[in-house]
């Protein structure tokens, strides 16, 4: 019966090896009937949420999962990774969108009303799930206090705060934290190659798959340039409002959470030269970092005090959130109020 079958294995998901073990945990939930009936993973972006969540849909539609993952080879898993198992819905902004809407949310409640064609659990996956306009939030509320016989649903958000308050109350949360740094570099270096790795994993903040994504973008090829921009006006070298120029070419919302990353650094590692005196960085040995941004880092950290690095990224922070919510700033004036913090101006008591 071996003979043939292995020919057509289905190519399941598999999850990143740092969620082996949650994967694990949740299918021996599920074989003892524990499993909720509401799961929302959150976490930072790019580090396998979307994956975990597929595998762990294919493995509740699969006929025989072993050794924690779908069989590849039953019924089951021929269609839910064909897209066409009954009793799987994925729900995802359309394309050309970055909403989900009402009217598939729609569909999502005639599907939660019916029952099992396989006789089998039945799986509704939603991604990202803060991708719900607040109608379709609405909208789901009830299934989620009240699904279906033997329906799961899954929802994946790395801004869980934007959804509502009634919406996270309804699922039990896991939140899956960046992997530690040597399993995502073990991962990561047969990829991109062990030059790259580390500056790429470093540029991502720890989130591997978003590394992996970043070997093309345009900001990274540029990174001395752009936090050389940060150390300048420290240095009194640039005004803000020039470094805002180079630094608003790029892409503002991307630029945000890569500013974000280096403040929070630089902010660690003055902190550190204030209390050893040492070298500073030695203490924090796990963490991954690119020697290209690195140095520039130390030189910001030696110049600015840690409480200004750190109101400087929380604003960062609050312009990105913002951003993602669909502001729509003057680009050269945004990155110039940030960067304003690093010598001492506030700018902006109001908006960003
Ligand atoms: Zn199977």
């Amino acid at each position: 019966m071996a003979v043939g079958s292995s020919a057509k294995r289905a190519p399941i998901q598999v999850p990143c090896p740092w969620h082996r073990e949650p994967m694990q945990r949740l299918l021996d939930q599920h074989a003892q009937g524990r499993l909720p009936h509401a799961l929302l993973f959150a976490g930072a972006a790019g580090i396998g949420k979307f994956r975990l969540a597929q595998a762990l849909a294919q493995a509740l539609l699969c006929e025989r999962p072993a050794a924690g993952l779908a069989c590849g080879e039953c019924d089951g898993c021929h269609l839910s990774v064909a897209g066409t198992h009954p009793d799987f819905q994925t729900l995802a902004p359309e394309p050309g969108s970055n909403t989900i809407k009402i009217d598939q949310v729609r569909r999502l409640l005639e599907f939660a009303g019916r029952t099992a064609q396989y006789g089998g659990a039945r799986v509704a996956l939603i991604a990202p799930a803060e991708g719900l306009n607040r109608s379709a939030q609405n909208a789901l509320l009830k299934t989620l206090e009240e699904p279906g016989e033997g329906l799961v649903l899954l929802l994946v958000s790395d801004q869980p705060s934007l959804l509502l308050p009634t919406i996270r109350s309804r699922c039990q949360q896991r939140h899956l934290p960046l992997p530690p740094g040597d399993q995502a570099l073990a991962w990561l270096t047969p990829q991109t190659g062990e030059r790259e790795a580390a500056a790429l994993l470093a540029a991502a903040q720890g989130a591997p798959l978003r590394a992996l994504g970043l070997q093309d973008a345009d900001w990274f090829a540029a990174r001395e340039q752009l936090a050389g921009q940060l150390v300048a006006v420290a240095r009194g070298r640039a005004s803000p409002a020039q470094a805002g120029q180079v630094l608003a070419r790029q892409d503002p919302r991307v630029m945000a959470g890569v500013l974000y990353g280096w403040l929070a650094r630089a902010a660690v590692l003055a902190a550190l030269s204030e209390e050893g005196g040492e070298e500073g960085g030695e203490a924090d040995p796990a963490t991954v970092t690119d020697p290209k941004v690195e140095p520039l880092l130390r030189e910001l950290a030696g110049q600015v005090p840690p409480i200004r690095l750190l109101a400087a990224a929380r604003r960062v922070m609050e312009g990105r959130r913002q951003l993602l919510a669909g502001a729509n700033p003057n680009k050269e004036l945004l990155m110039e109020q940030w960067l304003l913090i690093l010598v001492g101006v506030d700018a902006s008591a109001s908006g960003f």
